[in-house]
């Protein structure tokens, strides 16, 4: 193989680059961002980099060490727009293509946003976030629609910053169809207890200067609104090339597409029906990617650790395993109420996952206890 393209930019794609270097690969990467800035990482956009305190360089996923290392051929403030098998070519938005013997698709996906939203603030990329924090002067009044992970961070930072914040969540419970009744209720007293007024079971209809109007015909006052409802995968590029995408690009638990010399990895990759949208996910994908890469066919396949953390006001949660909102919850250290517990759910007696709140060290070891998982596998031939 003399030449990979990488397509994205981004974490899952930084990750293969490195990952195909640590397996000897020696030819050409060539790493295609959409985004004109070199790789960064997106957890402190709703975190530090949003409340000013991380800076601009502090999200750089390489070092001038690593820049040099790596010898990258960078094409950035391009975005693939086709993927052509029979030609090996990655065709780019500035109208030149890329020949490559292998391809990684690490696209990602941006920001969902919702009908009657448009001109509301998202937050996928630095830009993004560049917008929104300027947006947050003080004595604005924010409406977060959507309490998953990120719109409640976005929460959690604007209380930090002193402002009045409103989160619009159509679920009866934050994160319940992820944790279950039980720690969804301990995510909304966490809103609660941090002065965000928390209105779970409101139907969001568009935005208007006066601010959120909901089915119900009220209007939330507010003078910033951000959408975190989501995102969609970027396959667009994809199509005519006879892979298959839908909600992701699918692949085999090796992330392995219908073609060999094409894999997938990140939040973009749908591998035996599942995709994770975690950062950790997006980090381990890389090595069985890159492997089968090389190794021409699915020589190993994926086990995914199911670990996702998120930093919301006074703590950090963390979450491992694959839980079901139905599974039993049991709390084996500390209860809800406390400043710190930890939590493990199980099914039919086996324990399935393990949260924790501001207990890295017991969730850690739980987690190595109970959710021991097989390394990375062999692939059965047959
Ligand atoms: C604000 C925020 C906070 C987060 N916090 C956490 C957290 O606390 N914990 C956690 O576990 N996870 C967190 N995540 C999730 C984590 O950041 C993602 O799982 C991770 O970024 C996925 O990496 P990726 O490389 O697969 O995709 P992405 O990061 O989406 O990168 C894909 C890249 O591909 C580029 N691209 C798309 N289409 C094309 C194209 N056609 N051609 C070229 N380039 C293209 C995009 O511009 C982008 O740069 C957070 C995400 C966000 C947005």
């Amino acid at each position: 193989m003399k030449r990979v393209a990488v397509v994205g930019a981004s974490l899952a794609g930084v990750r293969a680059a490195q990952e195909l270097r640590a397996q000897g690969y020696d030819g050409g990467i060539v790493l295609i961002g959409a985004e004109a800035h070199l790789p960064y990482d997106r957890p402190p956009l709703s975190k530090g980099f949003l409340a000013g305190t991380a800076s601009r360089e502090s999200l750089d996923l390489l070092d001038t060490g690593d820049l040099a290392s790596l010898a990258l051929d960078f094409r950035l403030g391009v975005a693939a727009t086709a993927l052509d098998p029979a030609e090996r070519r990655v065709r780019l938005s500035d109208g030149t293509s890329v020949h490559a013997d292998g391809v990684v698709i690490a696209t990602g996906g941006r920001a969902r946003t919702l009908p009657g939203f448009e001109g509301a603030h998202v937050l996928r990329t630095v830009d993004d976030a560049l917008a929104l924090r300027a947006a947050l002067v003080p004595g604005v009044r924010v409406a977060v629609v959507g309490a998953g992970f990120i719109g409640a961070e976005v929460a959690s930072t604007c209380r930090s910053l002193g402002l009045d914040v409103v989160v619009l969540e159509a679920l009866d419970a934050p994160l319940a169809p992820v944790l279950g009744p039980s720690l969804a209720a301990v995510c909304a007293r966490l809103h609660l207890d941090h002065g965000t007024d928390l209105r779970c079971g409101v139907q969001v209809t568009g935005i208007s200067p006066a601010g959120v109007s909901l089915a119900s015909g009220s209007v939330v006052p507010a003078d910033v609104v951000v959408t975190g409802v989501g995102m969609t995968p970027s396959t667009e590029w994809l199509a005519g090339s006879g892979l298959r995408v839908g909600n992701g690009v699918h692949t085999d638990e090796g992330l392995v597409t219908e073609l060999p010399s094409v894999v997938a990895v990140g939040d973009v990759a749908r591998y035996g029906g599942r995709r994770h949208e975690h950062w950790t996910n997006a980090s381990e994908q890389a090595p069985v990617a890159v492997a089968n890469l090389l190794a021409g066919h699915t020589a190993r396949t994926y086990t995914p650790s199911g670990y996702v953390w998120s930093d919301q006001y006074s703590g950090t949660l963390q979450l491992a395993g694959h839980p079901r909102p139905d599974d039993t919850v049991s709390f084996v250290d500390g209860d809800p109420s406390a400043a710190s517990f930890v939590a493990t759910f199980s099914r039919d007696g086996v324990t399935v996952g393990v949260f924790a709140w501001n207990n890295a060290k017991l969730f850690n070891r739980l987690r190595r206890q109970a959710l021991r998982r097989p390394e990375s596998q062999p692939a059965v031939q047959g």
